[in-house]
């Protein structure tokens, strides 16, 4: 048996990369605080047949990061576990945004391009046309919101880009920044000069799959049946029969069935580094590895450090993660007026909600009616205070679902979350911090890995890729 490697943190980053290493016949042991492996990943089943996810919902197929969540579930046996909706279904096709407590849907069809619609008030052309006319500027990083007020107009940053940021990370356009979240559109202008006619010329390189070898990493067509059922079926977003959760299980079944040495309650509380060796405190134990992968977020790391790392500490702290709270409503039969996806609501906007989910309508469930509304996130303290009861936060809920979508009946059954340090903000500068920590590591000789939503990317298929990524990379005895 091959020495034993130490994975701290088990969210879906964690348990990702101590799969990658049991399947090269590596030891494993994994670490986790809590008493429940996931992270955020958190389905929760009602006994009859109704799941509530409290933490992500949809996975995209598309990319090499979706691609990669797609071969893991092959890797698992879980190939018919998939639940899809098409890319023609109303759940996938109607996005609304509120304005004005009306909710519109985004147009893309040859009536937008032409003419102006609510939520933008502008024709695509001109938009287009905008971003054509408008020069390069150089720079290494820039927020979204001021990168598409430049490129595409004031109207497609506040009704667009703010809500979509305040729908993906919970945070703030005007902070996030643009490398992080749109990169290709960020590159097409750098290196293009505008961003469509840079995404053109891109969209004519043929598209290569990645698959990944336990002996590297392989450039090939891929033969995955998940990735091609999803290309078959034309998939838009896809979960997991019985919720995301059940994806956690399977990596959990995996990883039993290679005794892996699995630990809940189980804090790191301490990260030493001497002599090419890590010295992982558990508290009730101490483990001497070769090398350690750190799959919690940031500054919990940098709680793990001594005060020789200053350096890596500080730029460990700079990734601050957003509040939220995420409450579930469950209605008998059917409430709402129209199928979407659901809605976003832009900051100018006020209130306390970012946005409400139509779960049912993407995956429906029995006769119910089930929506998950999104609260505070990057404003969360300034909208609800430090220490918002469930309470308060299922009345800011019901309140949201009454004003924006008539919603007046009591819902049947709900469940209210509150998300301490959920989303970890991308700001600007983000990926120069970034290499700052990772040239820190290497140059320091440390026997560590940083995975995880706090880096490379917080969608699950970004923290599945990059975890199987650097096990791969990583030169393993
Ligand atoms: P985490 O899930 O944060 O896991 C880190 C783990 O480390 C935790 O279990 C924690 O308890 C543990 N830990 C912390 N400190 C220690 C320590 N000292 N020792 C041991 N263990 C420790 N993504 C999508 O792709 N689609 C979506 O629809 C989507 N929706 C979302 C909705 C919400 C409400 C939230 C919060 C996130 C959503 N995301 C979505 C993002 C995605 O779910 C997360 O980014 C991802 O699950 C993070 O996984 P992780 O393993 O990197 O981190």
């Amino acid at each position: 048996m091959k020495p034993t490697y130490v994975v701290i943190g088990g969210g879906i980053s964690g348990l990702a990369a101590a799969y990658q290493l049991c399947r090269r016949g590596h030891k494993v042991l994994l670490a986790e605080s809590s008493t429940r492996f996931g992270g955020w990943i958190q389905s929760i089943p009602l006994g009859d047949g109704i799941v509530y996810e409290t933490g992500p919902r949809t996975l995209r197929p598309t990319g090499e990061s979706g691609r990669s969540t797609l071969l893991l579930l092959d890797e698992l046996d879980m190939t018919g576990s998939a639940i899809a909706v098409p890319r023609t279904a109303k759940a996938a096709r109607r996005r609304l945004v509120c304005i004005d407590n009306h909710l519109y849907p985004i147009k893309t069809g040859l009536s937008a391009f032409f003419f102006p619609h609510a939520p933008f008030y502008v024709p695509l052309l001109s938009v287009i046309l905008k971003d054509l006319s408008t020069s390069r500027k150089a720079c290494d990083d820039e927020s979204l919101y001021d990168f598409t007020y430049r490129r595409f107009g004031k109207r497609i940053a506040d009704n667009g880009i703010d809500p979509l940021c305040r729908g993906v990370t919970g945070g703030d356009a005007r902070e996030i920044s643009v490398k992080a979240i749109f990169r290709p559109l960020f590159e097409a202008e750098q290196n293009y000069g505008t961003v469509f006619g840079g995404m053109l010329r891109k969209v004519k390189l043929p598209e290569v799959d990645i698959k990944f070898s336990p002996h590297g990493t392989e450039h090939v067509d891929s033969t995955s049946p998940s990735v091609i059922r999803s290309r078959k079926e034309h998939w838009a977003v896809w979960s997991v029969n019985g919720g995301l959760q059940m994806l956690v299980e399977g990596l959990l079944r995996s990883l039993r069935s290679h005794q892996a040495e699995l630990y809940l309650g189980t804090p790191c509380q301490r990260l030493e580094f001497r002599d090419g060796v890590a010295k992982v405190d558990l508290g009730r134990t101490t483990i001497q590895t070769r090398h350690v992968f750190s799959a919690v977020p940031a500054p919990a790391l940098a709680g793990l450090l001594g005060e020789e790392h200053y350096v890596l500490k500080q730029l460990l702290n700079t990734i601050q993660s957003v509040d939220m709270g995420v409450v579930n409503l469950e209605y008998e039969g059917k409430v709402l007026k129209r199928e979407a996806f659901g809605y976003l609501v832009p900051s100018h906007q006020g209130g306390r909600a970012l946005g409400t989910v139509f779960d049912t309508c993407a995956f429906p469930q029995k006769n119910s009616t089930i929506l998950t509304v999104m609260l505070g996130g990057r404003w969360f303290q300034s909208v609800f205070g430090d220490d918002p009861s469930s309470d308060d936060l299922l009345e800011a809920a019901k309140e949201e679902v009454e004003l924006r979508l008539g919603i007046k009946v009591p819902p049947k059954r709900y469940h209210v979350s509150l998300h301490r340090g959920c989303i970890p903000q991308h700001t600007v500068g983000h990926y120069e911090r970034l290499v700052g920590m990772r040239d820190y590591i290497r140059d320091h000789c440390l026997p560590l890995t940083i995975i995880g939503a706090s880096y490379d990317g917080i969608s699950v298929n970004d923290c599945i890729h990059h975890s199987r990524k650097a096990v791969n990379e990583l030169n393993l005895v």
